[in-house]
């Protein structure tokens, strides 16, 4: 089956009481006993197995090609089962540019256990000098990255890990398996927030995982999905299911109006450099079609006039909000640097920018006044 038939499909069953065509939300904490103490339908505690949760869990598993999928509660609950699956004094090559908040999560809580590294993916050689064969267990990928959305080169990264025994997860949340399917790239693991993208509507929170065998690491990832217990509720569940339902659909109108933003922004005399790699002059372009069907919907742009600059274009858009995350139906701004934090990488004049699926010519018409 295909992409967009798997996406109405694999998340739902019709309710064998009622005939309901939706699957209802099964909102019971427990389920109840035969008389030979077994459990008929197979659940017992929800915290270790729902009805809701395995629907999400079979779809997400189904959309990338994966043997099975766990579901967090959130993304960085996602990250960090994986991070847990690790044997202390493990090393860990992950980007520098990746994800601030599994970045802090890395520093500030798994630092004490794990030696984390963290380099510029799109320089190979730097991560081969970089593989201790000894201690490295796992090599972090998130392509296209955020904010600056460099590109990893997904199938070499794999194939040097695989002659280290390094696992790899790739962070796909930008890309959604609609465009970029890193387990047919080689990749042991994919990694969501299901927040952006599969939720759609900026109204869900939620994490998950995709394996592309069950082996001894996935049975760890899954005892720490059920034992540590940061799973979604059935509520969330089913918001992402009903999310994902459209997912594929939605992904063509977020590149379809994010390459038209990038263009218009790329000629415009205020704008000094935009990120995109869907636009030829993107330094990884040949790497970005040659991995992905399509280029998503995020982009970042710097203004020539700097911070000031950056924040006055923000502050003066009408239509676009300004407010962190991505991935729902309307378009969202953020000026990244001042989120991040002191620490950050992130040039002082960058907007991030999550196209939505409102008409082109209003967002242009938008960003064209807020740049006057
Ligand atoms: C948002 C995000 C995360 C973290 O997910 P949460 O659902 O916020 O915990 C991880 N990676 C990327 C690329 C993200 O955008």
């Amino acid at each position: 089956m295909k992409i967009e038939t798997l996406a109405i499909h694999a998340g739902n069953s019709t309710d064998s009481n009622t005939k309901a065509v939706v699957q209802p939300i099964t909102l019971s904490t427990t389920f109840e006993r035969a008389e030979d103490g077994s459990y008929p339908a197979g659940y017992i505690y929800t915290r270790a197995a729902n009805p809701n949760r395995l629907s999400l869990e079979n779809v997400l598993a189904k959309l990338d090609g994966g043997a099975e999928a766990c579901a967090f509660s959130s993304g960085n609950a996602a990250g960090s089962a994986v991070f847990q699956s690790l044997e202390p004094g493990s090393q860990i090559i992950a980007p520098e540019d990746m994800y601030h908040g599994l970045k802090a999560l890395m520093n500030e809580v798994f630092s004490r256990t794990l030696e984390i590294s963290f380099i510029d993916m799109s320089d190979l050689n730097l991560v081969e000098r970089t593989i201790n064969p000894r201690t490295t267990k796992l090599i972090w990928i998130e392509t296209p990255s955020n904010p600056l959305l460099k590109i990893s080169d997904i199938k070499s990264i794999c194939q040097l890990a695989q002659k280290h025994h390094i696992i790899v997860c790739c962070d796909n949340t930008f890309a959604t398996p609609v465009f970029q399917r890193p387990l047919d790239l080689g990749a042991d693991l994919v990694m969501y927030s299901s927040t952006k993208y599969f939720g759609g509507h900026s109204d869900v929170l939620g994490g998950a995982l995709v394996t592309k065998t069950v082996n001894e690491q996935w049975e760890k990832i899954k005892s720490i999905q059920t034992l540590s217990g940061a799973v979604p509720s059935p509520f969330d569940c089913y918001m992402t299911v009903r999310g994902l339902k459209t997912l594929p659909y939605r992904m063509r109108g977020h590149e379809e109006n994010a390459i038209q933003i990038a263009q218009f922004l790329e000629q415009h005399p205020a704008v000094e450099k935009v990120f995109y790699p869907g636009l030829i002059n993107h330094p990884s372009y040949a790497i970005a079609r040659s991995q992905m069907s399509g280029f998503s919907g995020m982009l970042s742009f710097t203004l020539k006039g700097g911070q000031e600059a950056a924040i006055k274009a923000a502050n003066s858009l009408k239509l676009i909000t300004q407010a962190t995350s991505l991935g729902g139906v309307e378009s969202l701004i953020e000026h990244r640097a001042s989120v991040e934090g002191p620490n950050t990488k992130t040039p002082f004049n960058l907007l991030r920018l999550s196209v939505g699926l409102e008409n082109i010519q209003d967002l242009i018409e938008d960003l064209n006044q807020a740049l006057q």
